[in-house]
């Protein structure tokens, strides 16, 4: 055990991580030279990336605060990255303190900087699981001591969808995560795009991955929307989504689509 109370063998260092890539390219600070490096490769075939992945972050504040602010007092974070300010229970606890917010993630790093940040409170929990079995998330006592699923939960699936590659169900998925919510509840969705320049380069980078990277269209990012209603503007490029500061100058080259819909 290291001082932030995590185990050593859990952490690998061989192979880059999709949490500690994004972590460099936000510029923090919890990651490995492997991560790195990938990082430097992403950007040299992509370099509209450093303000991609900062557009995404802050599609995911906007996101958080229309539907906090619209009422909803739970969320289920799925995808949840290492802890990057604000986090998402200090964006949601600025609109509204009584906000519950479960993290979920499959990178035990992940889980480690979380706990070691939140430490053990009643509000928020942070649960080691994985997207590809969403079952077991809804069903995990430590989503359901903070998340009451006959209430209206906002679920974030913000930059994780991507990991998934088709044989691995998405629309199943999602599908999975939606028929668990009530009526009232949101999904929040990003994903990587090769709509806007050829990405196979950037894909590339994540081929030795512990994930791979699978782009999709905007047709298919809208589909994963299945049973729920896009709010306006839909489905579009994340600078675009309820701005409330002038996009970035390069916004059109960004390669996330977001979107945010409710369930009726
Ligand atoms: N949602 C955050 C972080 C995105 S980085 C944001 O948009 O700012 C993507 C995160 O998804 C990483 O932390 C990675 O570990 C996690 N992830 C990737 N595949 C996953 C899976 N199958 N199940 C759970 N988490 C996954």
């Amino acid at each position: 055990m290291s001082q932030d109370g995590f185990r050593a063998g859990e952490i690998d260092t061989s192979r880059p991580h999709p949490a500690r890539i994004y972590d460099y390219l936000l510029g923090g600070k919890d990651h490995y030279e492997v991560d790195q490096q990938a990082g430097d490769r992403l950007a040299a075939v992509a370099p509209e990336v450093f303000i991609g992945v900062r557009a995404n972050r802050d599609f995911l504040r906007r996101a958080v605060q229309h539907i906090v602010g619209g009422g909803v007092r739970q969320i289920l974070d799925i995808g949840t990255g290492l802890p990057t300010s604000p986090n998402v229970h200090e964006i949601a606890h600025a609109v509204a303190p009584d906000v519950r917010v479960a993290y979920v993630d499959n990178d035990p790093i992940v889980k480690a900087h979380a706990d070691a940040l939140l430490g053990r409170t009643g509000e928020t929990s942070v649960v080691l699981a994985d997207l590809r079995d969403p079952r077991a998330i809804v069903d995990h006592p430590d989503v359901r001591r903070v998340i009451d699923f006959d209430e209206p939960v906002a679920v974030l699936l913000v930059a994780i969808f991507h990991f998934l590659t088709d044989a691995e169900q998405p629309a199943q998925v999602v599908a999975t995560l939606r028929d668990a919510l009530p009526a009232g509840s949101f999904l929040v969705l990003s994903h990587a795009t090769g709509d806007f320049a050829d990405r196979t380069e950037a894909q590339a980078v994540y081929r030795d991955a512990t994930a791979t990277m699978n782009l999709r269209s905007r047709a298919e990012v809208e589909r994963l929307f299945a049973g729920f209603e896009l709010v306006e503007p839909g489905v579009v490029q994340v600078p675009y989504w309820r701005p409330d500061t002038e996009p970035p100058t390069g916004s059109d080259t960004i390669g996330f689509y977001g979107g945010v819909a409710r369930k009726t």
